[in-house]
């Protein structure tokens, strides 16, 4: 099959980790309906994501271990030369830790994944953003929270949003954006086994579906927010906004 880059090398291509599911798999159809190249990466899902590039007519997945700097190392290699539009850390990765029991492993990879990788990438793919161009963080509402049994998953997420800040402070002056989308409860893989109750305590009484997510991406990366940097725009359909004792005091109150 003839990829879009085999037709068109040097467009200014998007870079979206975790595309083969989830969040990242609404991300990269959105950007690819919208007209963009993309290139996703996975890190097991390969059918998928083979199945993905095929469907869309995009050049083939990259495989690549967020948490293993080499493998990080060899996914800039496979981009060398290549110029990009935008750059979008969205992969991740939640491992549930008792806090009596502390694993430091769990810390290290939740900080691998979700911050060294997108520093590395923000940092090694800096050339390649032309100018205009924009990073996209995926955080969480996490990381505005204490984690009871996720405190890796949330101080992760947490430093996630901090260092989108840095990144717009230090690339502002080359005109490339650093924002950051920082979902609320999404109906993935990863998402909760206590839907019906989120969707109870939510404001837009639903549970957020990727293209919710994907929407953001798509205005963030475009003209129409070229002077909005260093934001996080929280996508959660109001949950975070809900004390649950207030809602069942106003409840109680009507009866
Ligand atoms: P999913 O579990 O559905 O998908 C995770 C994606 O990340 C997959 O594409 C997976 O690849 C990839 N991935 C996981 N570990 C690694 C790794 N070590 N190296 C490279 N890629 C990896 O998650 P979601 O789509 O729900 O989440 C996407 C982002 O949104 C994450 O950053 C998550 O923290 C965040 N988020 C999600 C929320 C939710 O409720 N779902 C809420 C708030 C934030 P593969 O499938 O190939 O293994």
């Amino acid at each position: 099959m003839t990829t879009i880059f085999e037709q068109d090398t040097m467009s200014p291509a998007i870079l979206v980790t975790g595309a083969s599911r989830g969040i990242g798999e609404a991300v990269y159809r959105r950007l690819a309906r919208d007209g963009h190249p993309v290139i996703g990466t996975y890190h097991t899902s390969s059918i998928p994501a083979a199945r993905l590039a095929e469907e869309l007519e995009q050049e083939p997945f990259v495989q690549v271990d967020l948490a293993d700097e080499a493998s990080v190392g060899a996914l800039m290699d496979g981009l060398r030369g290549r110029p990009l539009k935008a750059l979008i850390n969205n992969a991740g990765v939640i491992e549930f830790e008792t806090f009596g029991k502390f694993d430091l492993g769990i810390w290290q990879r939740s900080f691998a994944v979700h911050c060294d990788a997108a520093l590395k990438l923000a940092l090694g793919l800096q050339e390649a953003i032309q100018d205009g161009g924009s990073i996209i963080n995926i955080t969480s509402t996490d990381a505005f929270l204490g984690g009871f049994d996720t405190l890796s998953y949330a101080a992760s997420k947490s430093a996630l949003d901090s260092l989108t800040k840095s990144l717009a402070i230090n690339l502002g002056p080359r005109n490339i954006r650093a924002n950051a989308i920082a979902p609320g409860w999404i109906d993935t893989d990863m998402g909760t086994r206590f839907a019906e109750y989120v969707a109870g305590m939510t404001p837009l009484h639903r549970l957020g579906r990727p293209d919710d997510i994907a929407g953001i991406a798509s205005f963030l990366i475009s003209d129409d927010a070229a002077f909005v940097t260093g934001q996080t725009i929280v996508a959660d359909g109001g949950y975070y906004l809900v004390d649950p004792v207030m809602k069942w005091e106003a409840a109680d109150n009507e009866t």
